[in-house]
């Protein structure tokens, strides 16, 4: 069996290596690899994933392979997420479910890569519990995929290649982007923050940036092919540029140069509160980047946040917030937040639950702390009972969910922009999309409206949508 397992240990570390940038090529011998084959992808997990899921779909078809249902797919890949147990569990039950397709499809050829599979625990249990996944890959080794297929098909045996590296840049790589409208934009790759909770620096190594001029290049394109919208991607997007050596290039000139381009609408995630500057919320101002930020807290007590090692404090985060909603009145606002981090108590909790107040936010993914391995946190002593913890998260959803609704209600009577995305899940004669804040539109307007930015009037807000009417 081919085999390179992965270590967490090796993944934490960091040195002074240089970043390779390698452009992607096929080679010749896989290009009719896929001929008469079919393909498809599931993907659990964030945004960067679903942008992973996308470059595997155009290496495939380059390989020749075509998009088909999962149960007729000769090569079926899974991009999983290690972000919290739940995301593991779905992933294990969808494994599970697998044995039955390929007792009856023998030659199809099982692929996982992801997150998970950076952790030694996942590979174990891989070889222990799953003879149906063939082959192994992780984050940083995407573009070898045509070789991992290729040995597959050659020898009839395992392939387990993951890398515990700080990793490289891979540049040309092909994209089949599920939008003809909007499209992801990596901008960097990996997250050196460290916070205690979390295992993407050792699943996406260390924060390294493209280059500019490649990513100005892959947002010219898009324009040029018809794109309204690009969400630009990274752990950290505010400390894109910190690792150039040769040239002082931030987040903030990014955004400008790409603002430059043409495109009507550009949106980013993920933001770290600390890296966020005067100068980006300034670019901000542009009218082509969208008046919404994503800026997760986490806490809203300072023992907590000190616990995680989010380096910032509760007074510190909100008087980034004042600047931000001074530069860009009416910017929109959404965050994540844990509650019962261990060592939370009720007060820390209630500081949390003042933050709330205190930003008025507009959304919030909001999630019970879940220990990962081979994170720092895993190892802190945790007092509090599930029973606590949905509790406090009851609460926290109420204050949310009100403030889901006041930041709708703001919008009634007003006209918005909306791109629309197509017609609605529960009613065709509905169209839908969203708004330059963010928020779903669901409305009365004309088909041809798809694909295109409209105005909408809005009638009604409701918590979670706003309903309204396509006007001229
Ligand atoms: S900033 Fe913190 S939470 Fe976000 S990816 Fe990095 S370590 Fe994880």
């Amino acid at each position: 069996m081919d085999f390179n397992r992965p270590n967490l240990q090796k993944a934490r570390k960091r040195t002074d290596k240089s970043i390779d940038i390698i452009n992607f090529k096929l080679d010749d011998k896989y290009k009719d690899l896929g001929l008469n084959k079919k393909y498809n992808v599931i993907t659990f997990g964030c945004q960067g994933n679903e942008a992973d899921s996308e470059v595997m779909s155009g290496i495939l078809e380059m390989m020749g392979f075509t998009h088909s249902e999962k149960e007729d797919a000769d090569v079926l890949i899974i991009n999983t997420c290690a972000i919290r147990e739940n995301a593991e569990d779905r992933f294990y039950g969808t494994v599970g479910g697998l044995k039955a397709l390929k007792q009856k499809k023998k030659d199809m050829i099982i692929c996982i890569c992801g997150c998970m599979a950076q952790e030694e625990k996942t590979i174990t249990k891989i070889l222990e519990k799953y003879p149906q996944i063939d082959v192994v890959f992780g984050t940083h080794n995407i573009h070898m995929l045509p070789e991992y297929i290729y040995k597959q098909m050659e020898t009839n045996k395992r392939v387990i290649e993951v890398y515990s590296e700080e990793g490289n840049i891979i540049e040309k790589l092909p994209h089949i982007r599920l939008s003809n409208k909007k499209a992801w934009v990596n901008i960097m790759f990996g997250c050196d923050e460290f916070c205690t909770y979390c295992i993407v620096p050792y699943t996406r190594g260390k924060e390294r940036s493209r280059r500019p001029q490649e990513i100005i290049r892959e947002v010219e394109d898009l324009v040029k092919n018809g794109y309204l919208e690009v969400t630009l991607l990274g752990q950290n997007v505010n400390a894109y540029g910190k690792d150039f050596k040769d040239i002082d290039y931030t987040f903030s000139n990014l955004l400008l140069d790409l603002s430059d381009t043409g495109i009507k609408r550009i949106r980013y995630t993920t933001s770290h509160p600390r890296d966020l500057d005067e100068a980006t919320m300034k670019a901000m101002q542009r009218e082509n980047i969208m008046p919404h930020l994503h800026l997760p807290v986490q806490s809203g007590s300072n023992a907590v946040l000190k616990k995680m090692n989010r380096k910032y404090t509760h007074e510190e985060y909100l008087e980034k917030i004042k600047r931000l909603k001074e530069l860009n009145p009416g910017i929109s606002i959404t965050t994540d937040i844990i509650v019962a981090f261990p060592t939370e108590t009720e007060e820390d909790f209630l500081e949390t639950l003042k933050l709330c107040e205190e930003v008025d936010y507009e959304g919030a993914f909001t999630f019970i702390y879940s220990p990962r391995e081979g994170t720092p946190a895993a190892k802190y002593e945790n007092n509090i009972t599930d029973e606590e913890a949905h509790r406090r998260l009851d609460i926290l959803h109420d204050k949310i969910n009100a403030g889901y609704l006041k930041g709708n209600k703001r919008f009634e009577g007003k006209i918005v922009k909306v791109l629309v995305d197509g017609t609605s899940k529960n009613d065709p004669n509905t169209l839908c999309g969203y708004s330059e804040h963010n928020k779903l539109v669901n409305f009365k307007g004309n088909v041809n409206a798809i694909g295109t930015i409209v105005n909408v009037k809005i009638t009604e807000a409701k918590t979670w949508f706003l309903i309204g009417e396509q006007v001229e």
